[in-house]
This record gives structure tokens, C-alpha cells and sequence, in this order.
């Protein structure tokens, strides 16, 4: 089969697995397959590597090896700190957070609803932007956690965890961030931070799918969610997925080696492909504010279009890039996030996400340049009310 190029504007939706991540991976496919819990030495080598790739990706987020439990995804990882916040403090039966979060963190919070907990979904302003000032208000004595994301994986916008902590911190509540889309773009230290729990996800930073870990500070409480063998010092059941976490482990340090320079150059390929497309096509505008915002995230709406229609053009062009909507049974609901942030139906509908990577290059970029607009004068002259 002739392969057409993929030209790849979806990386945070996930990333592709970086070929020093593949390598240290198959060993541990093909001949070191020990259970890392088996007490002779072809096990135990196993176990090795898993504290190794532990310590990287501690290091990673400036964490001790032993503030950090493998999971099986970003997902598992919000689910357990909540989790964890509630069944430590049963007293305590309300959850703060935001109405943009991921649905990792969104459907979680509903199935807590419907069991009785109380959840304040905190709205955000136009440009994406949450306000301290009203999270602070909105604590509660009964409030168990915040969770409050990191980095949005539709727009980029980023909240001010830091300040967010700070008041957590002061208030005397757990503090819960999904840092999922933000190894790579963002300096991660979770001293500096202060916070509780961190979610991270391995397939966003090069790593294969299916691994994630959750940060648990030193002495905070904790309840595993899932429960088992004794596996992450009786913090989350399950035989270890080794060759992901050693995966994950790679992908860590490769990450924090070009966080610098990848930052400035695919912030630069972003820039100029958002700044080319607001400039060339008529009828474009940015969703979110353009500041503080990931450096690889650009969310563009489309006056008189629909997403879909652009993805389909798209990716007949072997382009990939997605739509702010969630698709849910084949019905293209607006995205939950930029409702929030005020969007009427119509443009959130007209919306597209470009999330790039460190593998894109600037041909990439011309090469969607001189596609794009082209598609959008397509779907204009076709729409009914042209
Ligand atoms: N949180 C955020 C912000 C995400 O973007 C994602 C994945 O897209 C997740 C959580 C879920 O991570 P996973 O796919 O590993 O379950």
C-alpha cells in the first residue's frame, strides 16, 4: 500500500512514540518479561528498571521516586486522586472544579453527583481564563479537593495553578491538577507548585498509550482506587505494564531535555500558522486568550463553517487536526469548553483545534497554509445560505 504523508496537527490528542522510547520499550517485550514482584532475579531485573523509570520520571516533575504511583492512564490518575480525596476525608462531600476540565475529570465529577456528592463546575470567562478570586470563594468546609486543570487541552489556555494552590494551600483543601497536556511545553515542579495530586498521561509525550502516573505528595492520605496485589507499595493493584512505564521513563527525559528548545520553535510554527490563517482567511478568529496559552495549542473559528466539513477536507488533504466537539453517536455536540467560554452553538461548531509537535517542521506548516484556505472558500460557496 502506497502511504500518503500524515501531516500530523494533533498532538494533544496524542503523540507519536518516539523512536529512542521504541527502543528501550522491546527488550522488555522480548526477553525481559519478568513479573517485577517475583522474588528471583528475572523478576526483580524488571522491577529495576520500573524504580528507574520511576526516578525519571520523578525528575521529570521534581517529585521522590516514592510521590509517584503508575497507572494505567490520565484518566485513571483524576479519577483516583478524587477518589482519594473523598474516601479520606468521608466528612467531606463536596468537589470544586471547573466546567472545562477534560471529561476524565467531568464525567468522574457527575457519577460523583449521582451518588450524592455535591460538585461546583466553576464557569470561566470569554478568553478561557478562570477566576481566582471566585474559586476562593467557592471553598466550602465540606470541600474535599479542587481540581482545577493545568494547561486545556482544546484551547491551551492555562490557569494559575500556582496561585490556585496558594490558596488551597491556605484554606486547608486538598489540591488536585490534570498536568496532562503539559509535560514538553510547560516547566513542571511540583515543589514549586505545592500541589497534592498530578495527573500525567505518557502517550502525550512520546510514550505509548495505556500508561500515566499519579504525583501524591509526601504525607498527604491516600486510598488506592484500584485494589489488588500489593503492586506501587499497595497504592494501585495491578501487575506493572513494565515496557510502558519504562517507555514512560524515556519519553521523561527526553522531554525535559527539549523543553527549551522545541518550546521556542514549535511555539514559532504555531504562531505563524495561527497568525497566517488569521491574516489570510477572512472570517477567522483565535478561541481562548492568546496568553498564558500552551505553546503548541491553536483553536480557530470559522465563520459559516462547520468543523466537520474542514476535518473531512482535511483529512482528505492527509492532514489530521480535530474539532473542539466531542462526537457523540455520530451527532457533532458543541465542545463543552468553548460553550463555557460563551461561544454561541454556531461557532463552536465552526471551530478546529491545530495542536502541533516537536516532529512537525515548517513545510509542514506551509503545506496546511496553502491548503486551508482554499477548503474554507470551498465550504463557504457550498454552505445553504451562501
Ligand atoms: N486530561 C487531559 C487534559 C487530556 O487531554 C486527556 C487526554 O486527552 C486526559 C486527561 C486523559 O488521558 P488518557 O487518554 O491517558 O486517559
Amino acid at each position: 500500500m502506497n502511504q500518503q504523508h500524515v501531516y500530523y496537527f494533533d498532538n494533544n490528542a496524542t503523540t507519536r512514540v518516539a523512536p529512542e522510547v521504541v527502543d528501550v520499550m522491546i527488550p522488555f517485550l522480548r526477553e525481559q518479561w519478568g513479573n517485577p514482584s517475583s522474588t528471583y532475579g528475572f523478576g526483580r531485573q524488571a522491577g529495576e528498571q520500573v524504580d528507574g523509570a520511576r526516578a525519571r520520571v520523578a525528575a521529570l516533575i521534581n517529585a521522590e521516586p516514592r510521590e509517584i504511583i503508575f497507572t494505567s492512564c490520565g484518566t485513571e490518575s483524576d479519577n483516583s486522586a478524587i477518589h482519594s480525596a473523598l474516601t479520606t476525608q468521608p466528612e467531606k462531600r463536596h468537589v470544586l472544579t471547573t466546567a472545562v476540565e477534560h471529561s476524565a475529570n467531568l464525567k468522574f465529577c457527575e457519577l460523583l453527583q449521582k451518588r450524592g456528592y455535591t460538585v461546583t463546575f466553576l464557569p470561566v470567562a470569554p478568553d478561557g481564563g478562570l477566576d481566582s478570586e471566585l474559586l476562593e470563594k467557592s471553598i466550602r468546609p465540606d470541600t474535599a479537593i479542587v481540581s482545577v486543570m493545568w494547561a486545556n487541552n482544546e484551547t491551551g489556555v492555562v490557569f494559575p495553578i500556582r496561585d490556585i494552590a496558594a490558596i488551597c494551600r491556605r484554606k486547608g483543601v486538598l489540591f488536585h491538577t490534570d498536568a496532562v497536556q503539559t509535560p514538553g511545553k510547560l516547566k513542571i515542579d511540583v515543589r514549586e507548585l505545592d500541589v497534592d495530586f498530578l495527573s500525567l498521561s505518557a502517550h502525550k509525550l512520546h510514550a505509548p498509550k495505556g500508561i500515566g502516573l499519579l504525583y501524591v505528595k509526601r504525607r498527604v492520605k491516600y486510598q488506592p482506587y484500584i485494589v489488588g496485589g500489593g503492586q506501587e507499595r499497595g497504592r494501585r493493584g495491578g501487575t506493572e505494564n513494565v515496557a510502558s512505564i519504562v517507555a514512560f521513563g524515556r519519553a521523561a527525559e527526553l522531554a525535559m531535555a527539549s523543553l527549551h528548545g522545541e518550546n521556542v520553535r514549535v511555539r514559532a510554527l504555531r504562531d505563524r500558522l495561527e497568525d497566517s490563517i488569521l491574516g489570510g482567511i477572512p472570517g477567522t478568529s483565535r478561541n481562548g486568550g492568546k496568553e498564558p496559552r500552551l505553546p503548541n495549542t491553536s483553536n480557530m473559528a470559522f465563520d459559516g463553517v462547520e468543523a466537520e466539513g474542514i476535518l473531512m477536507l482535511l483529512d482528505q488533504a492527509g492532514i489530521c487536526a480535530s474539532s473542539g466537539s466531542a462526537c457523540t453517536t455520530g451527532s457533532l455536540d458543541p465542545s463543552h469548553v468553548l460553550t463555557a467560554m460563551g461561544c454561541s452553538a454556531a461557532r463552536a461548531r465552526g471551530s478546529i483545534r491545530f495542536s502541533l509537535g516537536i516532529y512537525n517542521t515548517e513545510a509542514e506548516v506551509d503545506y496546511v497554509l496553502e491548503r486551508l484556505p482554499g477548503i474554507i472558500a470551498r465550504l463557504r460557496a457550498s454552505a445553504p445560505d451562501a
